[in-house]
Order: C-alpha cells, then structure tokens, then sequence
C-alpha cells in the first residue's frame, strides 16, 4: 500500500539556505568571538538538530560531521594569540557532534513515523484493512481537481449485514474479504475503499471502460458460496457512475454510485448506471413522502365509488371504493403510486383505517337513504397480518351495526399467491365471519389454476390486461377457462376496466358474472353515485 503523502511545508531550498545560514553565523560569532575555546562554539548544536528535523540521521550526522571539521583544524582555539587546538580535542568534539546529529535525527525519524502511522490509520477501515471513506473523498477530490475523467463503482452487498448479525459474523467477514481479493486482482488494492460493513468503493483508474472485473465477480456470485458449513446466496448491488468532468463536489459523485445500484429489487444482484433522472425520482418520492404524512390532517384524501353490475339482473351489486389524493396544485399522484409509498414509509395503516372508516360512514348513509349495496375495499398484506388493524377493523364495522357479507375485502392475486400461510388462515377465517374475499388483479400473480382452489376466496377479479385482449381468440379461451373453473368451484367472477360494448357482449357470452369500468361508469364521488344508482333503477325499473 503506497504511503501517504505528508504535507511538506518547507522547500528544500529554503531549509538549505536556513542550516547554512545559521551555520555560517555560528562560525563568524566564533571568529568574531576569538575562537573555538568561548562557549558560543555549542551554537552550532543549533543547525544540526534542524538539520536532524529535516532530513533524519542523514541530516544530522553530516552536519554534525561538517561542522566538526570546520571548527575543527580550520578554527583556531585563540586567534588573537593564534593558539591551534590539539587533534584529539577537535576529533572527539566531532565525534559528539555526531552522536548528537545521529541520535537527535533518528528521533524526529521516529517521531515522524509514528505519525505517518496514525494518519494512516485514520485512512482504514478496522473492518476490512481497505482505505476508508475519508481517503475516498480526499482521492476523488484531488481527481476533479485536476480535472481526470474516472469511473466510481459502488459495490453493496445487500444481504451481508443480516447474515452477519443472525447467522454468522465469521461468514459475513469472509464473504467480503474474498470479494476484495477478486477486486484487487482486476484494479489493484489502492482503488478500493470500503464503506460500513457491506459496501466496497472502487475508483477505475484502469481507463479499460469495460466492467470485466465486475461481471465475473457477479457470475462467481450468482451461486451459492459456500464457507464452512454455511451456504448462501449472496446478492450484489453494483451502482457505476462515469465522471465526465464538471464541478461537484466528491460526496455527490459517491453518491451518485450509490443511487445508482438503488434501482432494481432490493436482493437481486445486477449493474446498474446512475441516471439523472433516478435523482428526481428520489426527490420526488420524498417529497410525495412528507407531504403524503400530513395528507389525513390537511383532509387532502377522499374516496370514490366505482359501481359494478351484476349481468345476470342487470342491478348494481356494488361499489368498490377508490382512494384518492387532492394535492391541490402540486403534482396529482395516482393512487397506485401513493398507496406503494404509503407501504414503504409505514403510513398505509393510517390510510388503511381511513379508508374503512370512510367507506362504512358511506355504507350506512347510503342504508339510510335506501341504497342497499356491498362494498368493497383494498387491502394491502400488511393490514391483513397486522392483528392490531383487524381488531380495530372488527370494531369500527361491529360498532355501525354493518352486515358482514356487504363488506368485500380486495387483496391482489400477488399477495395472495406469496404462499403465506398466516394469509391463507386469516382469509379463511374472514369468510367464517360472514365478510366476502376478492382476489384482485387476479392474472397478474404467479398463481397457477392448480393453487387457486387452495385460496379461500368469493370472487376473482380478472385484470384488465385480459379484458383488453378479450378480442383475441387465444384470451378468449382463456378467461372462458378461468370462468368456468370459477363457476365449478362456486365462485364469481368480476371483469375489471370493461370500456366498450363488445368486451361487455364477449364477457355475457362467457358468462361473467359482474362487470366493473368506464363502459358502466368511472368512479364516482358519493353524490355523483347516489345520482347514477337512482337513474340505473330507473331505466331498468
Ligand atoms: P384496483 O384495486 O385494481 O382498482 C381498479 C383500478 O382500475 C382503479 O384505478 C380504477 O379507477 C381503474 N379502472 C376501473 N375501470 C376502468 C376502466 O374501464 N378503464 C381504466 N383505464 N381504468 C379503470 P385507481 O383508482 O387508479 O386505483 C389503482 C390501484 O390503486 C387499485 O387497483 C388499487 O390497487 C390501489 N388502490 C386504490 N385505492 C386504494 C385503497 O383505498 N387502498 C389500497 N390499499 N389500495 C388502493
Ligand atoms: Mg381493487
Ligand atoms: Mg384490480
């Protein structure tokens, strides 16, 4: 590992002309003085030991030995009554000089490296004997300084710091030992750098523009490493930012590495190159964030009632309620999108309980003006495992005297079809409670016709993505497969996004159920549905 460097404060001229200077002013003092017998001669102690300082023993013994021969048979001991100085006197005075040069020098040497080494210190890791981050930054900043063109590479390695903590710290240890090896092989050990525990920094100085290196250590990863007993899948974020040049500061080109290996799943190894747009995205989801945090108690959220139409009488069989967000004149946000960000920062409780709440004030105004329907609402797993929701859940609905069976709980096929068992056992029991399951967006999950029949369910809401394609013979056959499996297991079946006549004429054919899109109605706030439901008897009646 190279040395750091040590700030050198002093030219080298400077310090020669400074040890000579005071040199020669040492020996005029003592010629002008009367020779080397006044006490003045031990002055010369003075440019030895700077010497010493500046260049080690070196410096010190020569001159030390210099100043012992100059003072020595060149310097009288008297030189009014030119008295010389006896040869065994000068020769042991420059025998000490350089004692003194020697042990002064070798002490500042010491000193010296004692000092190197704590700086040093400060510039690795503990954990992994790599360069830190401080010498990271003060790296990069000398790069754009001077204005190179380089390639920062952040490698995270997603899953290490779990297996450190529960499985084994020896484990995580290796792991990132060896990757540093692989890395050293292809850039050489003063590149790297490492970052906490799981993430190691390289700065390309190689110019070879290709990741090489990267994509063989990802291959050797792609399989279980094995280290002992233990085996493990390691997963490996590479985020790979190419400085062009221009003025930012070195936090931002780390960062930039390190917002890059922040797209994809979060345990699915890859490269990935920093785009400027993903700085946006990020501010823009904290910033949909923050604000979606006070959205409740600035009364931005509000539901809408999309209808759904029973196509065997031709009645309204019920609503789904729909989230909605008035950001006023901010950025509209689709409630798919809020409702994700909701899940991530922890808020979608809060949004959960205000949407059943909302949604049953609805239910039992609507009873009251003899609107008589179901209502559905989505649920994210969270709240469906969450035992403190369902309890506040039982209550909210026990307290407003609500008919169980008019509450449809829509959960996604992608939930569903997880395998959670947990999940499975709390649908069931639903349904013993008299409440209805929806498996929403069903189509869209991983299930197969195989499992479905394992999944407690009253009804499965085939994707729009099918409807859309309902012309096509091949869809055809297969929501006709779905529906009647459906139908043989007892179950209904609900069309999601139904626009057009014609999807809604192939769909009576296959003998879909119910029906729910724009072909009937959009969602609809609550005065505008009270309209639509009286007018829908009305034509009908
Ligand atoms: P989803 O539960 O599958 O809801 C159906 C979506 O399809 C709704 O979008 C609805 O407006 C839209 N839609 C219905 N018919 C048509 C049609 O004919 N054409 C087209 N193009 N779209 C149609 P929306 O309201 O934007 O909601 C999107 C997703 O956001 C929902 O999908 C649901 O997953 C989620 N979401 C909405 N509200 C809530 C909520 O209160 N809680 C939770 N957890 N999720 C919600
Ligand atoms: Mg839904
Ligand atoms: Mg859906």
């Amino acid at each position: 590992m190279e040395e750091p460097e040590r700030e050198q404060k002093i030219p080298e001229k400077l310090k020669i002309m400074l040890i000579g200077g005071s040199a020669a002013l040492v020996f005029y003092i003592v010629f002008a003085t009367n020779g080397t017998q006044n006490v003045y001669l031990h002055l010369i102690y003075i440019p030895i030991i700077l010497s010493a300082y500046f260049w080690g023993i070196k410096g010190g013994l020569s001159v030390a030995i210099l100043a012992g021969i100059l003072a020595g048979p060149f310097m009288p001991l008297n030189i009014s009554e030119g008295i010389r100085q006896s040869t065994g006197n000068w020769i042991t005075r420059l025998i000490i000089l350089g004692i003194v040069g020697s042990i002064t020098g070798a002490l500042f040497q010491k000193i010296e490296k004692l000092n190197n080494e704590i700086h040093r210190r400060g510039l690795i890791s503990p954990l992994t004997g790599i360069y830190n981050i401080n010498k990271l930054l003060g790296d990069l900043k000398k790069k754009i300084d001077k204005g190179d063109k380089f390639k920062i590479i952040s490698i995270k390695l997603t899953n290490l710091v779990g297996v450190g903590k529960y499985v084994e710290h020896k484990f995580a240890e290796t792991v990132i030992k060896e990757l540093i090896t692989e890395l050293e092989r292809g850039y050489g050990r003063d590149a790297l750098y490492s970052f906490g525990e799981d993430e190691i920094i390289v700065i390309d100085r190689t110019g070879r523009g290709n990741l090489k290196t990267i994509e063989n250590v990802l291959e050797k990863y792609s399989t279980a490493v094995q280290i002992e007993n233990i085996t493990f899948r390691v997963s490996l974020k590479v985020g790979v930012y190419e400085y062009e040049g221009g003025s930012e500061t070195p936090v931002q080109v780390f960062n930039k590495a390190r917002i890059a290996y922040e797209q994809g799943e979060e345990f699915e190894s890859g490269i990935y190159y920093y785009l400027s747009q993903l700085e946006d995205r990020k501010r823009e989801f904290f910033e949909i964030s923050g604000s979606l945090l006070e959205s409740i108690s600035r009364d931005e959220l509000y539901l809408v009632y999309q209808p759904k139409i029973d196509l065997s009488d031709n009645t309204i069989s019920d609503v789904e309620a729909l989230i909605r967000w008035d950001r006023g004149d901010r950025k509209p946000v689709a409630p798919d999108v809020f409702v994700k960000i909701a899940e991530d920062i922890g808020f979608i409780k809060e949004l959960s309980k205000f949407v059943l709440r909302n949604a049953t004030d609805q239910m039992v105004k609507w009873e009251k003006m003899g609107i008589e329907i179901g209502c559905s609402i989505n649920i994210t797993a969270r709240e469906l495992l969450d035992d403190d929701f369902n309890e506040w859940a039982k209550r909210e609905i026990a307290g407003k005297k609500i008919d169980r069976s008019t509450i449809e709980i829509e959960i996604t096929e992608r939930v569903v079809s997880s395998g959670n068992k947990k999940i499975l056992d709390i649908l069931h029991a639903m349904r013993g409670n008299g409440y209805k399951v929806s498996i929403d967006d069903f189509g869209t999950g991983y299930n197969s016709l195989m499992t479905i029949g394992e999944i407690p369910f009253d009804f499965l809401k085939i994707d729009k993505y099918f409807i859309d394609r309902i012309g096509r013979r091949e869809i055809r056959e297969l929501v006709k497969n779905i529906i009647n499996y459906a139908h043989g297991l007892n179950k209904e079946i609900v069309a999601e996004g139904v626009e057009t006549e014609d999807e809604l004429h192939v769909l009576r054919e296959l003998e879909c159920d119910r029906v729910q899109g724009y072909y009937y109605s959009k969602p609809l706030l609550p005065e505008e549905f009270e309209t639509f439901y009286f007018e829908f008897l009305g034509a009908k009646g």
